[in-house]
């Protein structure tokens, strides 16, 4: 017996009619690529979406038709992706801080028709065009004053192609699995691999990322996605703002401290969402500048392990809560959140920091267990430490083209690449990447644990955990160091802050002090990098 409810298929278009319906006056602010701050709001950005949808239609795009976009988070890009989507089209996602060739080898791959693109970024499409052979319309996201001039490409005007579209336009209408969206994972080995995200996935990807313990964003917060649309979605707020109608304020261009802090301020932002990195520059500009945060309530950090000192120094600081999530661009991309459950609702100090240091749990939606190398399944106790599968309805299922289809078995398990273990009250804690992890005398040091623990001195700007060649234990690990500026710790200051926090046999063996640690595009430490940096290093040890 079938139920008797109304097929409504979950397209993401109607996340923007919602917004525009409910909320159509809602503030969508976004500091310009060209330089002022300008405001729009869901009712304009569903307009100016639905004559982009009816421009790509005329210009001949259709259902299935793979569209770049290489851009900041702005309100237009914003309606672009609702535009392209609305016309049966996919928004392909391109991250700027690949090199150039990787960025053509990934549209090539992809199959992209057209590219929308920011005026910062037009260099790396003027350099790579031509070896794009599916490429036929370059989309520059300004106005005329700000066309340049004297480019070889043939440039269309994004507001002069917008302005010759009236709106008088009906979105298109297909199956809720239709693919909505793209954005390929800047793996450290191998091709990049693309991810394709359905209209029914981002969508349920959106509800399941606002439930209360999740996102918990509502209609009276103002929202600043950090993070930015060109990887892994934004973390969706795209998706999740204007489903629950919040005001967003687009950080644009500008991810430095001073410029971050201005918009906090000036539109009195309340929630916030980016990787440590972008918080350390904020920190840093607020403790040299004396100021406060008086608006913001919470900020959610995730990408790579949100240290334990950031997080102490928001909430003891500057009076803001931290929530500590973990998630992957195969994941669209929300896997976890670090809500206190009432287990821990009580808890404060060093012991509230322990559970906050977790990436937290999964909200309904996600599925996840942890396994050892032969696929048992293992125990939530807090300790036992294994590869990481999840699996639900916003899970790649498989990457475009048929790409690492070992990384999915027959029961959709999707497995992570990540080393984590899950204690009794579901929460999960990623101890390392599968291939980063230390494999010393048989048994697993994870780099990230030493990591968060080495970044927790005083003097130390940045940490990295490597294994290092050992004759006795085959890998022993080398701790790599950025001092802070004007500071000046040696191996045993840091090696004595750590004495005793962790096992005695998970102590580095030695400390090397660098002036830089290489990251991928995505901001995430390049291990396979510092491996060949260190490849001929000898352990005193050893
Ligand atoms: P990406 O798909 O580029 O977002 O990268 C996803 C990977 O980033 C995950 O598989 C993790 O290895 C890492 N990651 C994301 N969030 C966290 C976190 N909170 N702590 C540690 N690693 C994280």
């Amino acid at each position: 017996m079938l139920g008797l409810m109304q097929e409504w298929p979950l397209l993401c278009h109607k996340i923007i009619d919602y917004a525009a319906q409910q909320h159509g006056n809602r503030d969508v602010v976004s500091r310009s690529i060209e330089g002022p701050i300008t405001r729009t709001n869901y009712g304009q950005i569903r307009d100016r979406a639905l004559r982009c949808a009816q421009a790509l239609d005329r210009d001949g795009f259709k259902l299935g038709d793979r569209i770049a976009t290489l851009a900041w988070n702005t309100a237009r890009h914003t309606e672009v992706w609702y535009g392209i989507m609305g016309n049966g089209g996919v928004y392909h996602t391109l991250n700027p801080r690949l090199f150039p060739e990787q960025i053509a080898w990934i549209m090539n791959h992809a199959g992209d028709s057209a590219i929308f693109v920011d005026l910062t970024f037009l260099p790396i499409v003027e350099a790579i065009a031509d070896q794009v052979k599916s490429l036929r319309k370059i989309i520059v996201l300004t106005d005329e004053a700000h066309m340049p001039k004297d480019s070889k490409l043939d440039l269309v005007c994004y507001e002069s192609w917008l302005a010759a579209a009236d709106g008088d336009f009906t979105w298109k209408e297909f199956d809720e699995n239709t693919a909505a969206g793209m954005c390929y994972t800047s793996g450290t080995t191998g091709d990049p691999k693309g991810v394709v995200y359905s209209h029914r996935s981002n969508v349920l990807h959106a509800l399941i990322s606002c439930q209360p313990d999740a996102l918990g964003i509502a209609a009276n917060e103002s929202i600043m996605p950090v993070v930015p649309m060109f990887h892994a979605n934004a973390w969706g707020i795209a998706f999740t703002a204007p489903m629950v109608g919040a005001k967003v304020v687009n950080p644009g261009a500008q991810m430095d401290g001073e410029s971050i802090y201005e918009l906090l301020d000036t539109e009195k932002v309340t929630f916030t969402a980016a990787v440590p990195t972008v918080w350390l520059m904020l920190l840093a500009y607020l403790e040299e500048s004396g100021k406060m945060l008086p608006h913001l309530n919470r900020v959610v950090i995730g990408g790579s392990a949100c240290p334990r000192a950031m997080t102490q120094k928001f909430q003891d600081v500057y009076g803001v809560d931290v929530v500590h999530a973990w998630g992957m661009t195969e994941m669209s991309p929300l896997g976890t959140l670090g809500a206190l459950k009432p287990e821990y609702a009580d808890l404060s100090g060093d012991a509230k920091l322990d559970i906050q240091e977790k990436q937290g749990y999964a909200p309904f939606g996600v599925e996840m267990k942890v396994t050892d190398d032969e696929n048992i399944e293992l125990p939530w106790d807090g300790e036992k430490f294994g590869r990481l599968k999840v699996r639900g309805p916003a899970v790649a299922s498989a990457y475009y083209g048929g790409a690492g289809e070992e990384q999915f078995d027959d029961e959709n398990w999707f497995d992570t690449g990540d080393v984590a273990h899950i204690n009794e009250n579901g929460y999960m804690q990623i101890t390392d990447r599968a291939k980063d992890v230390i494999k010393s005398g048989g048994e697993w040091i994870s780099t990230i644990d030493l990591e968060n623990l080495a970044v927790g001195h005083p003097d130390v700007q940045e940490a990295a955990v490597i294994g290092v060649v050992h004759p006795k234990w085959d890998e022993r690990p080398l701790l790599i160091i950025i001092r802070k500026e004007g500071k000046d710790p040696s191996k045993d200051d840091i090696l004595s802050f750590m004495d005793g926090k962790i096992a005695k046999w998970w102590m580095p063996d030695d400390v090397a002090f660098v002036d830089e640690i290489p990251h991928t595009a995505t901001g995430k430490i390049q291990k396979t990098e510092l491996r060949k940096q260190f490849a001929d290093y000898t352990l005193p040890t050893a």
